[in-house]
């Protein structure tokens, strides 16, 4: 319903926009009409959340001019329940919708993502978290305007090493899915920002990953990483580091030049020895001095 808008004939407010026909219809007089400058945001910026979807339309699809989909779902809100999306499939036609920037598939049943997501080249934000999904395929790599990938809450086992073509990348979000390893070519993610892998099953980090200059936050928490790349020091713009719960036996001696560290989370890391894990608990001060008193090794 748009309450600015009023039926051209009958008068009443209780007007509202046909997704599929884009025209403005009367719910009194079934009167249809379009008022470009109303129908815009419409037209261009799709917000069907609980639009009681198990698809995504057809007509959707052929829109090469959709700038924003938000399909998402939000199946705890009361409102929304009797109305909530339950999606089950991405077509290999959403290759046509050349002109999307932003897609949101929250909380659908989608258990694959279609190769042809490659061709939607003006994407900026991909948020397909709480799905079924369990590989991504390689031609996501080629979304070089990409800044948002949201993947958490998914049943991922890794992500392809052409995840690295994604060099606009700020926001790389895949926590509570089942990685095992992160391909080395994260670090070619030059603009990442944020990285956050929380509840995986990550044994270790590529090397790769410190040369991430413009990271801020790193969250890895409830993984399984016994030992943290020797040069984590490079990453001198890092703000938060959390790697609560994992199976760290040493840290590396170059972690206390994180200058800008202002959050380390270490605790559940009852294993540590070098330093100490009653040490490190104690915060980033305590360690460099816990590393200060060692001899410096060649
Ligand atoms: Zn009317």
């Amino acid at each position: 319903m748009s309450p600015q808008l009023t039926c051209e004939t009958c008068g009443s407010f209780f007007v509202y926009w046909s997704f599929e026909d884009e025209t403005f219809v009367c719910d009194k007089c079934n009167h249809r009409f379009y008022y470009e400058e109303l129908a815009k945001e419409y037209k261009y910026f799709l917000d069907l959340v609980d639009f009681r979807l198990l698809e995504i339309p057809d007509y959707i699809y052929d829109r090469s001019y959709i700038k924003k989909l938000d399909v998402s779902a939000e199946p705890y809100d009361s409102h929304h329940a009797p109305f909530v999306n339950r999606i089950t499939a991405i077509s290999p036609k959403i290759g046509q919708m050349t002109g999307l920037e932003e897609l949101d598939l929250t909380y659908n049943a989608i258990k694959e993502v279609p190769p042809e997501i490659g061709q939607c080249r003006q994407l900026r934000d991909l948020v397909l978290r709480k799905n079924y999904i369990t590989t991504i395929p390689a031609e996501l790599g080629k979304l070089k305007k990409l800044e948002m990938l949201c993947l958490n809450n998914n049943f991922i086992k890794e992500l392809p090493p052409q995840i690295g073509g994604l060099t606009g990348l700020v926001y790389l979000i895949v926590d509570f899915n089942r990685i095992t390893h992160l391909p080395k070519e994260t670090g070619k993610l030059r603009k990442l920002e944020v990285m956050s892998a929380d509840q995986n099953e990550l044994h270790e980090l590529p090397a790769e990953i410190c040369t991430l200059k413009k990271l801020r936050q790193l969250r890895l928490r409830n993984n399984r990483l016994t030992y943290l790349p020797e040069d984590i020091g490079l990453l001198t713009n890092l703000e938060k580091l959390d790697l609560e719960n994992n199976e760290l036996k040493t840290l590396p001696r170059s972690i206390t030049n994180l200058a800008k560290l202002e959050e380390l989370r270490i605790s559940g890391n009852t294993g540590l020895v070098s330093p100490p894990y009653k040490v490190a608990q104690l915060g980033m001060d305590a360690i460099r001095e816990w590393f200060g008193q060692l001899p410096e090794l060649a």
